[in-house]
């Protein structure tokens, strides 16, 4: 069938007396999430049937399915480890295919709202950057790869999309799906475990609702932001990433970053009434607007190979599937199908590995097919997003509408007090700085940032500004 890749070992289909009886697991969306699911199983399951809605490009370039993919898409250092421990040896390959290693702090200066950061080599963050497109065939060759050694068959069924679930309110049972082919087909496909990874524009909320169970509460914080991305070749040298960060009486931002084949992607953001143009001759005067003459200097000399394009959905969302009865037996949602998160703090990749992480510790813990199985793992995928959640969503409160679905409460503005003093500090602070770039960069959990050292500093040091202009040069 053209569009279908098979790898690995077969083994016959039918469940309960086929293969051996570790059961057939089905993803729904061959995106980054989905990949990394599908590497998770290998071992664990007989087969492993990936259904992706877009047919794969032969080269490593944009895809309709994930619309997302022409904005810069950094990976953190915490996504990064978690990668690595995944796939091991991904981000050498990743970096042979021309992403670039970035340093935070050496590499990469950010204009806080109080003043640029200091820049010193830390050696505790690297982070990558390369287009989405390159990350997620990389990815993809790999896991591939891998499905042939794995002893689980996998399937990749492109160009095909899943329609709904079959089963019942405690238990799904495969889906169902139709070919995008002229010939449009539908047919159902069996399945033991089902993983949702169709990304943020996810139905299964309403797929569930047809079967009866009911769906997953939402809640959102939306600040409202506007994106906007850019690529230019430029002409002169510049070797650090910038960050500048919206601030109360400029609450517009940017992002300046390398990617492979001498690209370098521009980000622009802004909250409701500040959202960037998307015409290519209104984006010199929204960057002239930061008041980075750096930047705007520098940018002068590039050369652009792209026109800009928007993007406007980036709230934080979570559909609460990890409450009690939240997923029947044999459904799971991970990543952006269950938990978005605010572009600008560039954590969704990274929450995707460490929620393929978090599921295979699952599955050696336990088969898929035992009862109790995905209430398990939905429990474990969430908590590998509380991080990005928590910060997301602290930094996002001050900005939010009134209209979202969860006012906060008493305790959640005392978090966005001390998180906003915590940030500010942070640009000035090598021990609260290092504890911030920590959780932020999703390499340790929240709880760092209330230790008693960077607690006490955060409460009772007074406020400072940081750095007047940009810092060029690394500090010793
Ligand atoms: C503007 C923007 C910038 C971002 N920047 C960063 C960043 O710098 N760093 C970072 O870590 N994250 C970033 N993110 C987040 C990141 O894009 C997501 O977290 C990540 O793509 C999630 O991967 P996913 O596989 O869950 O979803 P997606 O990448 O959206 O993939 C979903 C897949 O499912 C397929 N699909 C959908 N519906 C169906 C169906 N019914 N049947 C079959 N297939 C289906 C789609 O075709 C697609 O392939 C950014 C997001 C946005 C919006």
């Amino acid at each position: 069938m053209p569009g279908t890749t098979r790898l690995g070992p077969y083994r016959s289909r039918s469940r309960g007396g086929g293969g051996m009886g570790r059961g057939d697991a089905v993803v729904v969306g061959g995106g980054l999430a989905g990949t990394l699911a599908a590497a998770a199983l290998l071992g664990h399951v007989d087969t492993v049937t990936v259904v992706e809605r877009d047919r794969y490009p032969e080269q490593p370039v944009f895809r309709k399915g994930v619309p997302q993919g022409r904005h810069l898409h950094v990976l953190l250092s915490g996504g990064r480890r978690a990668l690595e421990k995944l796939l091991p040896g991904i981000n050498a390959e990743l970096e042979a295919a021309g992403a670039h290693r970035l340093e935070a702090p050496r590499d990469v200066i950010t204009r806080a709202p109080n003043g640029w950061q200091h820049r010193f080599h830390e050696g505790r963050h690297a982070t990558l950057s390369c287009t989405r497109a390159l990350l997620d065939a990389t990815v993809r060759t790999r896991v591939l790869a891998g499905a042939e050694r794995s002893g689980t068959r996998v399937e990749v069924l492109q160009a095909t999309e899943v329609t709904g679930l079959l089963g019942g309110a405690d238990r799904v049972t495969g889906v169902r799906v139709r070919s995008r082919a002229a010939e449009r087909a539908e047919r159902e496909l069996p399945a033991d475990l089902v993983i949702d990874a169709s990304g943020r524009g996810s139905r299964a909320p309403k797929w569930l609702g047809d079967l009866g169970h009911r769906a997953p509460r939402e809640e959102v914080v939306d600040a409202g932001i506007g994106y906007c991305t850019q690529m230019f070749r430029p002409a002169a040298p510049w070797d650090m990433v910038m960050v500048i960060q919206p601030r109360p009486d400029c609450p517009r931002g940017a992002a300046w970053s390398p990617v492979e084949g001498g690209n370098w992607l521009l980000t622009l953001a802004g909250v409701r009434g500040h959202h960037p143009p998307t015409e290519g001759s209104a984006v010199p005067d929204f960057v002239r607007s930061l008041g980075e003459p750096a930047l705007d200097d520098h940018l002068r000399t590039c050369e652009p190979v792209s026109p800009p394009y928007g993007f406007r959905d980036t709230s934080n969302r979570r559909r609460h599937y990890d409450a009690r009865g939240g997923v029947p037996e044999g459904f799971l949602a991970v990543s952006d199908a269950a938990c978005t998160f605010n572009p600008i703090y560039g954590q969704g990749m990274s929450v995707a590995a460490l929620s393929g992480l978090a599921l295979r510790r699952c599955l050696s813990d336990g088969s898929p097919l035992r009862p109790g199985f995905t209430a398990r793992a939905q429990h474990a995928v969430a908590r590998a997003s509380d991080t990005a959640w928590l910060t997301a969503i602290g930094a996002d409160r001050p900005y939010a509408a009134a209209s979202d679905t969860t006012p906060p409460g008493v305790a959640e503005r005392v978090q966005s007090w001390y998180f906003e003093r915590l940030a500010a500090r942070a640009a000035i602070d090598p021990v609260v700085g290092a504890a911030f770039r920590d959780v932020t960069y999703l390499a340790a959990p929240p709880s760092r940032l209330v230790s008693p050292a960077v607690a006490l500093r955060t409460v009772l040091l007074p406020r400072a500004r940081g750095l007047t202009s940009p810092p060029l040069r690394v500090e010793a």
